[in-house]
C-alpha cells in the first residue's frame, strides 16, 4: 500500500462517512506489532491474556483484549502505564493516558521524524504522531482530497489542551513551509506564528482551577491550512464560550485567569506605576496569589504577542485595560441610609475607582454614576434610578466581563459548494461573538484562501463537567460533548453496524447508548430545556427560578432523560447525560441566558479615550451586541449555533478520536487509580467501542480489491480460479462474490492443513464474512492472508 490513504465512501442511509483504508486496518492495530508475541494467532493472543498476565502491558490495541470488558481493559491499560506506556489503540480510537511528568525524548524531533518517514506508521508503538500523520496522509484522498478533524476529548486535566499542542508542533515541524508573514515590520515562519498563538490564548483563557492548574476555560478549534504541497501555511481559530465569569467571580481554591497574575508577577517597576499596581498591593480578583504555577510566565506571552504583530502600542492598551478591570474589582459599595439616594463608596473604593477610570480613560464621575444609577428611558425623557447595592456590584461585575470577554473572538468557517461541485470553505466572521484578541491572532496566521487548499482542524473543547453545583456553563459544556459523543456515535458505532445490516451480514447488534433523545430534552424542538429558557428569558419580568421549574417539569415530563428531586430545597433539574447524570441549578439560570449589558456601560465604553475599548465597543456593525447594549440573542441560542456550524464541518472531515485519561484525580505523577480511569472509559463508551470494533470485522474490503491483493494465493495454491474474474468487464458483484469465497475456502484449507493449527471449520464464520459487495474481516484473517500472499 502506499503512503496515500486510499478512502471508502460508505454510504448509509442516514450519513456519508468517509473512512479511510488507513483507518480501518488500524480499527484493530497492524500485524507486525514492535512485541513478537503479539504476532501470533487470535487464540494465542487470548490465551497469553487469560493465563499470563506479564504480557498485559505489551498489548497495543484494546480489542485484542478478550473477553473486553470494563475490567480487563482496565487492567491492560494499568499494566501499559506501570511500564510507562502512555498510549493504546481502542479500536478506532487513540486512548492517552496523562503521565502528569514530562517524559523526555516521547515528543522529540526524531521521534517526529521517525513517524512521518514511515511507510507504515500503524506499525509503530501507539503514539499521538500516529494519529497526527494517519490525517496527514488522509488529507490526499484518492478521489478528492478530504480534510481531517483531530478531536481531542477528556475531562479536565486529562490532557487536551497538551495533546494539541503536541499536534501542532508536530505539523508545524513535519509540514513547516518556507512561508514567512510579514506584520508591525516583523517577519515570521508561519509556523512559529501558528504555534505562538497557543501561549496568547492560554494567557487570556486558562486558569488555575481544582482540576488542573492549567485548565482551558473555553472550547477552541484550530484549523491549520495546507496547501497544495500539503506545507502549513496558515491557520484559524474559532473559540467557544469562554467562562467569562471569572474575571469577577472565581470559585473557592481557584484563580482567574493567567494574565493578570502573570502581570502582577511579572512587571517591571516601570509598568507596575503605569497599571497602578504596587508590589505587595492586594486585589480581590487575584485570589490565590501565592499559588505558583508554570503558566505564570509574562515574558513569553510578551514574546509571543509581539511575533503575532501586536506592537508596543497595543500592548499597553491591552494590559492598561486590564489593570483597571483589577482596580474594578476592589470597588465596593454599601446601601445609602436614604433609598432614593445612590448607594455610598468608602476612600479607599474612591481611590481604586479612580484609577479603574483612569486605566480604563474615561472620566471616573461618569463611571461612578454608570455603576450606581440606572437610566431608564421615558418616550424622550431620561429617568434615574438608584441601584441596591446587590445591584451595583452586579453592574461592576458584568463591565468587568463585557470587556474581557470582547478581548477574545470568534470565527467561523463554513463548508459551502461551489458551481462546480466542490465543497470550498468561506470564512464567515460572527459578529455577535466578536471578540477582539482572537480576530486580531487570525488576521495574523489565516493565510488567503487562495493559497491553501485543505486543512486539518484541532478541537479541543471543555470535557463533560458535573461539579456540586452546576449552572448554565456546565449545562452548555455538557451540551457540547453530548454533540460530540453523538458525531463519534454516528461515526463509527452506528455507521459500522448500518453498514452491516446493509451487506446483509447475520450481526448480534452491540448495544452502544445513541444520545438523541438527551439531546432531544436539552435542545430539540418544538420544547426543550433550552427553548423553554429563552422563552422565559425573552419574557419582559424579573425572572423566578420556580417558575421556570414547573414549566420544565410540565413541559418535558414525556423525557426520560430529565427528573427532579422532590425533597430538594433549591429549584433545580436533573439531566441523565451519557456521561452520568448532572444536577442543574436553576436560580441564575435566566439572568445568565439573557447575559444582559446595562447600556450606560456600553455608552461609556465607546466613549474611552483608550484607543482599544473605543474600537471595540465602537463597531459600526449592527450585529455587535457590544454596540447595541443589550444582547437580543441569548446565550445559549449563540452557543447552540456555533455547535452547530462546528458540527457542519466536522461532518464533511474524516474523524480521529484521542480520548485523554486522567489517571488520578490530584495530577500526582505515574499514578494510577481504577476508580477514576474506569469512570472515564465508561463516559465516553470506550468499551462499546473496543466491543464494535473486536467482535465485528473491522478490516472490510470491496471484493474486486480483494481478489486483486489476495488472488495470486489461490493461483498458486493449485486452485484454478485466480482473478479470471477481473478480466471480464464490469463482473457483478454475485460473480465476484464466488470469486472471493472459493479464495477464501483455499486460505483456510491451506491454513488447517498446516499440523501445528487446529482448525475449526465452524469459526470461519466469525473470521470472515461476504458481504453483498465487500469481503468483512476480523485482523486475524487478514494476518492469514497477508502471510499466505508474503510467502509467494
Ligand atoms: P482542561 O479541560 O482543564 O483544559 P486538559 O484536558 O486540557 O484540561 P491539559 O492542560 O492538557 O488538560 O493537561 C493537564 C496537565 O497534565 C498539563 O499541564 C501537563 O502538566 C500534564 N500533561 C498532560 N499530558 C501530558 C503528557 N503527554 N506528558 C506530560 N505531561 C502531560
Ligand atoms: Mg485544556
Amino acid at each position: 500500500m502506499t503512503h496515500k490513504a486510499s478512502h471508502h465512501v460508505l454510504n448509509t442511509s442516514r450519513l456519508r462517512v468517509f473512512v479511510s483504508f488507513t483507518q480501518v486496518k488500524r480499527l484493530v492495530q497492524k500485524v507486525h506489532s514492535p512485541h513478537p508475541s503479539l504476532n501470533t494467532s487470535l487464540e494465542g493472543e487470548i490465551q497469553a491474556f487469560l493465563t499470563d498476565e506479564d504480557l498485559l502491558h505489551t498489548y497495543d490495541d484494546l480489542t485484542k483484549v478478550n473477553p473486553v470488558t470494563p475490567t480487563t481493559v482496565l487492567k491492560c491499560l494499568q499494566a501499559r502505564y506501570s511500564v510507562k506506556v502512555f498510549y493504546t489503540h481502542a479500536g478506532c480510537t487513540l486512548v492517552a493516558l496523562n503521565p502528569f511528568q514530562p517524559i523526555p525524548d516521547l515528543y522529540s524531533l526524531d521521534v517526529m521524524k521517525e513517524y512521518h518517514g514511515a511507510p507504515q506508521p500503524q506499525e509503530f508503538k501507539p503514539h499521538i504522531f500516529i494519529v497526527a500523520e494517519e490525517a496527514y496522509r488522509n488529507v490526499q484522498g484518492q478521489v478528492q482530497p478530504v480534510n481531517q478533524s483531530l478531536v481531542v476529548s477528556g475531562e479536565s486535566g486529562a490532557g487536551k489542551t497538551w495533546t494539541s499542542r503536541c499536534l501542532m508542533k508536530y505539523y508545524a515541524t513535519v509540514a513547516a513551509s518556507s512561508s514567512v508573514v510579514k506584520s508591525q515590520d516583523i517577519v515570521e515562519r508561519i509556523e512559529k506564528r501558528v504555534l505562538d498563538s497557543n501561549p496568547i490564548m492560554e494567557a487570556f483563557g486558562n486558569a488555575c482551577t481544582l482540576r488542573n492548574n492549567n485548565s482551558s476555560r473555553f472550547g477552541k478549534y484550530i484549523q491549520l491550512q495546507l496547501d497544495r504541497c500539503q506545507l502549513l501555511v496558515g491557520a484559524s481559530v474559532q473559540t467557544y464560550l469562554l467562562e467569562k465569569t471569572r474575571v469577577a467571580c472565581q470559585p473557592a481554591s481557584e484563580r482567574n485567569f493567567h494574565i493578570f497574575y502573570q502581570m502582577m508577577k511579572g512587571a517591571t517597576d516601570e509598568q507596575r506605576k503605569e497599571w497602578k499596581m504596587p508590589r505587595g498591593q492586594r486585589f480581590v480578583w487575584l485570589p490565590n496569589y501565592e499559588k505558583t504555577v508554570d503558566e505564570d510566565c509574562f515574558r513569553e506571552t510578551l514574546e509571543a504577542m509581539v511575533h503575532l504583530g501586536i506592537n508596543v502600542e497595543r500592548q499597553r492598551q491591552i494590559f492598561r485595560i486590564l489593570a483597571g478591570i483589577l482596580q474594578l474589582g476592589n470597588v465596593n459599595f454599601f446601601s445609602s441610609t436614604d433609598e432614593s439616594q445612590p448607594c455610598n463608596l468608602d476612600e479607599q473604593s474612591k481611590d481604586f475607582l479612580q484609577r479603574a477610570s483612569e486605566l480604563l480613560c474615561v472620566p471616573a464621575e461618569e463611571l461612578q454614576a454608570c455603576l450606581r444609577v440606572r437610566t431608564l428611558k421615558a418616550g424622550k425623557q431620561s429617568v434615574f434610578k438608584p441601584c441596591s447595592q446587590a445591584e451595583c456590584s452586579v453592574r461592576r461585575d458584568c463591565l468587568a466581563k463585557v470587556i474581557y470577554g470582547h478581548l477574545s473572538c470568534n470565527k467561523t468557517v463554513l463548508p459551502t459548494k461551489h458551481s462546480n461541485g466542490k465543497p470550498s470553505y468561506l470564512f464567515v466572521y460572527n459578529k455577535q461573538l466578536f471578540e477582539w484578541l482572537v480576530t486580531f491572532i487570525n488576521k495574523s496566521i489565516c493565510a488567503d484562501k487562495s493559497m491553501w487548499s485543505n486543512f486539518i482542524g484541532v478541537l479541543d473543547v471543555y470535557g463533560f463537567e458535573c461539579f456540586r453545583v452546576n449552572n448554565l456553563e456546565q449545562l452548555c459544556i455538557n451540551y457540547a460533548n453530548e454533540k460530540l459523543q453523538q458525531h463519534f456515535v454516528a461515526h463509527y458505532l452506528r455507521a459500522q453496524q448500518e453498514e452491516y445490516v446493509s451487506e446483509g451480514l447475520q450481526w448480534s447488534f452491540v448495544k452502544y447508548q445513541d444520545n438523541q433523545s438527551c439531546l432531544d430534552l436539552i435542545e430539540g424542538s418544538p420544547v426543550s430545556v433550552f427553548s423553554l429558557l429563552n422563552e422565559e428569558s425573552r419574557l419582559n419580568r424579573a425572572s423566578d427560578a420556580k417558575t421556570l421549574r414547573i414549566r420544565l417539569e410540565k413541559e418535558l415530563c414525556d423525557n426520560a432523560n430529565i427528573s427532579w428531586d422532590k425533597f430538594s430545597k433549591e429549584p433545580h433539574f436533573t439531566v441523565a447525560h451519557y456521561a452520568g447524570k448532572v444536577n442543574y441549578q436553576i436560580q441564575g439560570m435566566v439572568e445568565k441566558n439573557k447575559d444582559p449589558v446595562p447600556p450606560e456601560l456600553i455608552n461609556l465604553l465607546q466613549r474611552s479615550d483608550n484607543l482599544l475599548l473605543h474600537q471595540i465597543f465602537t463597531d459600526k456593525d449592527a450585529d455587535n451586541p457590544a454596540t447595541k447594549g443589550l444582547s437580543k440573542v441569548t446565550v445559549v441560542s449563540k452557543f447552540k449555533n456555533s455547535l452547530e456550524s462546528l458540527m457542519k464541518i466536522l461532518h464533511t472531515t474524516t474523524p480521529h478520536y484521542t480520548r485523554c485519561i486522567k489517571p488520578n484525580p490530584d495530577c500526582k505523577p505515574l499514578t494510577f487509580k481504577k476508580e477514576e480511569v474506569i469512570m472515564q472509559l465508561e463516559a465516553c463508551g470506550i468499551v462499546e467501542t473496543i466491543h464494535i470494533s473486536a467482535a465485528g470485522f473491522p478490516i472490510r474490503i470491496p471484493f474486486k480489491s480483494f481478489l486483486q491483493r489476495y488472488g495470486l494465493i489461490a493461483k498458486y495454491s493449485n486452485f484454478n480460479s485466480g482473478s479470471h474474474c477481473l478480466d471480464v468487464e464490469a463482473p457483478s458483484s454475485d460473480v465476484l462474490r464466488q470469486e472471493v469465497e472459493k479464495l477464501l475456502s483455499v486460505v483456510l484449507q491451506h491454513k488447517a492443513s498446516d499440523p501445528s493449527h487446529k482448525l475449526d471449520s465452524e469459526k470461519h464464520k466469525s473470521w470472515v464474512h461476504c458481504g453483498r459487495t465487500k469481503v468483512f474481516l476480523t485482523q486475524w484473517m487478514l494476518d492469514l492472508l497477508e502471510d499466505q500472499r508474503k510467502k509467494i
